[in-house]
């Protein structure tokens, strides 16, 4: 392939320009923000989980509740019931009235058991919702930090994805100077190797740092300046300028 000097000069240029680009790609990446938000996403999940289980105890608590007043009153209602017959006086034989007294006595006593397993649901429930205002206080406050480290991320986006237009314009003026061919194969060889095209400095490739040896040092130095040199050792362009020294 052969290009003119000016134009495989301009692949400097333009390699120059792709690194940049590449650069901004890489800390778009690996912006500390995008870990920071993946880990407070993780937590917060994790805490809604957490609150559903909470919520869920305390609605069967709830529930609990419900049927142990229930029971409690029905222990009162009987309880009343008998003290009704008592007072009545139409109870009258002996044995009766002894059973009857028996039977409030312990409604009373099963009263009170029950009241007691009430109170301690009550709790229990109460030890739930406070455990659901901790856990949704917590997740808010999670959620907050990182609405805070998703506006950093955009506005970080913005800025990457500005300088990236940017260099993209200067990019499309540069590759306006390279004939197709010369782009094409520079393309390729990005795709492949990362970098496309490197200087040649005395008898070293800038690209991969390799000295050449004497014998492509002297085909280069025998070939046209219109020639496209490759380097042997990572198949770059090599784009002889100036400081080539050849
Ligand atoms: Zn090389």
């Amino acid at each position: 392939m052969k290009a003119a000097p000016a134009a495989q000069k301009r692949l400097l240029d333009l390699a120059e320009l792709d690194s940049a680009i590449d650069r901004l790609a890489h800390r778009r990446r690996t912006l500390p923000e995008l870990a920071q938000i993946d880990e407070l996403s993780g937590r917060i999940a994790r805490i809604a989980t957490q609150v559903i289980a909470a919520e869920t105890e305390s609605g069967d608590l709830a529930r609990e509740q419900t049927k142990a007043e229930a029971d409690v009153d029905s222990v009162r209602t009987r309880a009343e019931r008998d003290q009704k017959r008592l007072d009545s006086g139409q109870v009258s034989s002996p044995k009766d009235l002894a059973s009857l007294q028996s039977e409030i006595v312990s409604l009373k006593r099963r009263q009170g058991d029950l009241e007691e397993v009430v109170l301690e649901i009550m709790e229990r429930r109460e030890s739930a919702d406070e455990q659901v205002t901790k856990l949704v206080a917590e997740r808010d406050e999670l959620a907050g930090t990182r609405g805070t480290a998703e506006d950093r991320r955009d506005a970080a986006f913005a800025e990457i994805d500005k300088e990236k237009g940017e260099l993209q314009g200067k990019r499309a003026e540069v590759a306006e100077d390279i004939p197709a061919d010369l782009l094409t194969l520079y393309g390729k060889l990005k795709e492949q190797f990362g970098v496309g095209a490197a200087m040649l400095q005395g008898a070293r490739c800038l690209g991969c740092r390799t000295s050449l040896s004497i014998a492509e040092i002297n085909r280069i130095k025998a070939a046209s300046h219109e020639e496209v040199i490759r380097c042997e050792e990572c198949r770059r362009i090599l784009v002889r300028t100036a400081e080539s020294g050849l």
